[in-house]
């Protein structure tokens, strides 16, 4: 399938199979905000535990909170957000259109990508066997040049974007030949500065009212807090403090689907170390936070790091883990090495003391920190996007299947009787209510057994479970796994055991051992 195809078909599938709808859609929707559905709100919890488990559950060094959205306005001068959480945009003359100026050279160098892979396909299929890609990437004049350019251009906008050098931003564009994705014009403005943040009031009156903002991440309420979790749970450095919850920015292009949104959740994980050890966490959260995205099976070869050229205003380090989505590699996480920027910067603006006392080398000082942040909409979008497959069977139908990692499903197992009759839908319906203290299971009796099956398949369930005639004399079912279509005769006593053991999270998460 086609990238634009596919990403087409992960959309409508989505909605077909009540993953994710758009917002208000009854009102024609609300741009580049979704609701999540009732399988969607499913997976998109069980990637939340997942995470939660990994991070909080699994070290004894970390703990979780729950901060709330709106916060003290003072909090975001104190961290920057105020004065540089900014986009560079453009607006096109013609078309009217507003763009993100980096997104318009970046997706030019996406381009540039796409004739290197086009290129590394053609020799694949001349050398066959004996293709080496690593070596022909590092040999081949065409490629080699190709990415000459992509690296020339992206060091060249980190630069002027790091000295706000928007004019260059706009020469590069214009030296780039840039168009108007939509139209084709290139008749663009300046780019701008333009602000992210969401603006609302706390109050009744409108003389007393306080302007706040919606928060655009949840790491500021960690930090807030860093003291009283420090002393409350009795935390030793280092330490770690996760949350997840929303966040909020007024994207200039809000598109790809749940990619990027206005309203859209966060994971993330502050984690408080001594200063002048952040190398060695930072290599330390790269490696874990890799590993925990492999142990989901979706392909080693979808990940690839990114480090940044141009850094925050709090960064000393920062690389993003990229995944491979149907519209080509994208950020999916951050981490980042944020110095002691945002705890001196919360001690200056609210004048209390942010220090850590540490007893083995009685001193005092303000921690440095790591930070790991996930969006749980993208970790959606590349857990879906991957799963969804149409596979030509021997037979040469098709059948659409979503190979979610078991551990995320929405539903576990799908319990069949072969017949609405004789007995079979009461067997049937024990063992969902069985079953159902362990697992999300669903019961249904509507049409032929392989329709029911390709059902359940299109929705991601793991197992289908048949009851037949031959259960009423020996109590044993069809167990039928979706991903390789086998179906094996096992007793109704061992089902739990045998959904559990692809399920469970402890067998998921020990891949990262
Ligand atoms: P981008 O460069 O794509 O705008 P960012 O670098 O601004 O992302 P961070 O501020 O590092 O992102 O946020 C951490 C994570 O939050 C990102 O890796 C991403 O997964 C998620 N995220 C950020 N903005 C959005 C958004 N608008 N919609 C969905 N997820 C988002």
């Amino acid at each position: 399938m086609a990238n634009d195809d596919k990403f087409k078909k992960v959309i409508s599938h989505a909605k077909e199979y009540g993953y994710v709808f758009q917002s208000s859609e009854i009102y024609d929707g609300l741009s580049a905000v979704y609701d999540y559905a009732q399988n969607g709100a499913e997976l998109k919890k069980n990637i939340r535990d997942y995470w939660w488990k990994a991070m909080v559950q699994m070290h004894d060094n970390i703990v979780g909170i729950d901060a709330a959205i709106f916060m003290h306005p003072t909090t975001w001068k104190a961290s920057g957000h105020v004065d540089a959480f900014n986009d560079p945009l453009i607006d096109n003359k013609d078309s009217k259109k507003r763009y993100r100026a980096d997104v318009l050279v970046e997706d030019y160098c996406a381009k540039v990508e796409g004739k290197i892979n086009k290129e590394i396909a053609k020799a694949e299929k001349r050398f066959g066997d004996t293709f080496n890609k690593a070596e022909f990437v590092s040999t081949n004049k065409r490629v080699l040049g190709y990415q000459e350019k992509i690296d020339t251009i992206l060091k060249r906008l980190g630069q002027s974007l790091e000295k706000e050098d928007l004019e260059d931003v706009k020469a590069l564009i214009e030296e780039l030949e840039i168009a108007d994705p939509l139209t084709g014009s290139r008749n663009w403005t300046d780019v701008k500065q333009f602000n992210l943040m969401f603006g609302t009031k706390l109050g009744a009156s409108a003389d007393t009212a306080m302007d706040l903002y919606l928060r655009p991440e949840t790491a500021q309420g960690i930090f807030v807090n860093f003291l009283n979790v420090q002393k409350t749970g009795r935390m030793k450095i280092p330490f770690g403090i996760a949350q997840t919850g929303k966040a909020f920015r007024n994207e200039i292009v809000a598109r790809q689907f749940i990619f990027r949104m206005r309203e859209f959740e966060q994971m993330e994980m502050q984690f408080f170390i001594k200063p002048g050890t952040q190398k060695e966490w930072f290599n330390y959260w790269k490696d874990t936070r890799l590993k925990w995205h492999k142990s989901l099976g979706l392909g080693e070869e979808n990940y690839r790091f990114h480090d940044h050229e141009k850094l925050a205003h709090y960064a000393d380090a920062a690389t993003d883990i990229e995944f491979n989505f149907p519209f080509g590699f994208k950020e999916l996480e951050g981490i980042h090495s944020r110095t002691d920027f945002d705890l001196k910067q919360h001690e200056e603006f609210s004048g209390k003391k942010l220090q850590y006392f540490d007893h083995e080398e009685n001193a005092s000082y303000t921690p440095y920190v790591l930070e790991t942040s996930i969006g749980l909409d993208r970790m959606f979008l590349a857990v879906f996007s991957n799963a969804l497959e149409e596979e030509v069977l021997d037979n040469n139908t098709t059948r659409t299947v979503l190979k979610l990692p078991a551990v995320l499903a929405p539903t576990k197992a799908a319990v069949f009787p072969l017949v609405k009759k004789d007995g079979l839908p009461e067997v049937a319906k024990q063992i969902v209510e069985d079953l159902k203290w362990d697992f999300n299971v669903f019961y249904d009796e509507k049409d032929a057994v392989g329709k029911r099956y390709r059902r359940q398949d299109a929705n991601g369930t793991p197992f289908c479970i048949t009851v037949d005639h031959d259960t009423l004399n020996d109590n044993t079912v069809t167990i039928r796994h979706r991903d390789t279509m086998e179906q094996r005769r096992v007793k109704i006593e061992d089902l739990k055991d045998i959904v559990k053991a692809e399920v469970d999270v402890k067998h998921w998460l020990m891949r990262m051992k």
